[in-house]
């Protein structure tokens, strides 16, 4: 058998003794909803410094051992991707822009002082886990497999410096339709807690970001909102992110405008892939900073008529209420607007195959 050194792609399968019942699986995949049903298997590849990446195998998914003393649980050097399986119009499944992901997930290693994977390794073991327990596809409407590739410190060492061992798993977790009912608007809450600072982790996606992201949170469910807007740490003033998605504004002149990656953003592959439609689509596209105060000013005079937010999970979410400490104030009509739906829809079309793939995101399986 080749080792990874010699062919970067060869990951070992092993045979899964005592998969779900069909049955099983048929009610657990019946209202999935997100992140709780796991399918049959996982990959893991093993990481250790002079050795490099090794012993890549799928195999039934189960519990990893873990030293107690593995750096993950003291330092929290973790990184992870979310992206989902798609089934096509003609009954295939396909990824939508893993490349992307994978590139992403190296560039947050690279800031965790992470090894990097090879893409093609990290796009090899998604596509072989997807085929594997493509039984577990959600049959209903407008369903995904989503997939979480992640990468964890394992060496059991407690002083502070880079760990010398590393976990890469990729598992699956079926997921509903997020549209059944059309998105409704949310309403967002604007936090006085803030997500990253300028020279910290926020480009990364670390689960660190996702710990310090929970008390926030929770102010926003506590005050009776969704979600929770982050402004920037240094001057919280300008608007960043929401929770785990990337926002974005309408104009009545039509135009768009996100806000920069200055290095405190996520940079989302929807945000890129929606900047590149909506700029094809002949719109005005600013990628600039725009502040809570104009937000507010902006959907009082009417000049702002839609906001919405963006990621892989929910794709595009209307943002109909914002409310802070300082603030309270309703966007357009306070439900979806228009140019957001036609947005959403073009994505989806092109990720479910039923609109011409023109830029090569969709890769079938
Ligand atoms: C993952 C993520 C996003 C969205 O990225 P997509 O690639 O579009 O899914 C936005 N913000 C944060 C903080 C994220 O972790």
């Amino acid at each position: 058998m080749a080792t990874l050194a010699e062919n970067p792609l060869a990951i070992t399968t092993l045979p899964h003794l005592a998969p779900a019942l069909a049955d099983v699986r048929a009610a657990a995949i019946a209202e999935p909803g997100f992140g709780r049903v796991f399918t049959d298997h996982m990959v893991v590849i093993d990481y250790d410094e002079g050795t490099g990446w090794h012993n890549a195998v799928l195999g039934p998914r189960g519990p990893i051992p873990l030293d107690p003393a593995a750096s993950v649980l003291h330092y929290a050097q973790e990184i992870f991707e979310g992206l989902k399986a798609y089934r096509l119009a003609d009954g295939t499944m396909a990824l939508f822009r893993p490349d992307q992901n994978a590139r992403r997930f190296n560039e947050s290693a690279k800031r965790l002082a992470m090894p990097e994977i090879p893409e093609d390794l990290f796009i090899e073991a998604v596509r072989q886990l997807v085929l594997a327990d493509a039984d577990w596809f959600p049959q209903v409407d407008g369903g995904s497999l989503y997939i979480r590739p992640f990468m964890f410190a394992s060496e059991p060492f407690l002083g502070v410096r880079p760990a010398r061992q590393y976990k890469f798993v990729v598992i699956l977790s079926p997921a509903g339709n997020y549209f059944k009912s059309g998105a409704p608007a949310v309403s967002v809450w604007v936090s006085d807690y803030t997500r990253a600072a300028p020279g910290g982790t926020g480009a990364a996606k670390c689960g660190g970001n996702y710990a310090a992201s929970l008390v926030p949170t929770g102010e926003a469910f506590q005050h009776g909102h969704d979600q929770v807007v982050f402004l920037d740490a240094a001057e919280r003033k300008w608007i960043e992110e929401l929770g785990g998605m990337n926002l974005f504004f309408v104009f009545d002149d039509g135009s768009l405008l996100t806000p920069p990656l200055t290095g405190t953003i996520l940079p989302g592959i929807t945000r890129d892939s929606l900047l590149t439609l909506a700029r094809e689509e002949g719109l005005t596209v600013r990628e600039e900073r725009y502040s809570i105060d104009q937000w507010r000013d902006d959907s009082a005079s009417g000049r702002l008529v839609e906001t919405f937010a963006c990621g892989t999970a929910a794709v595009v979410t209307p943002v109909g209420r914002v409310a802070g400490r300082a603030h309270d104030f309703t966007i357009g009509s306070g439900g979806p607007g228009q140019l957001t739906g036609k947005l959403k829809q073009r994505l989806v079309d092109i990720q479910r195959g039923t609109a011409a793939d023109t830029h090569g995101w969709v890769m079938k399986l």
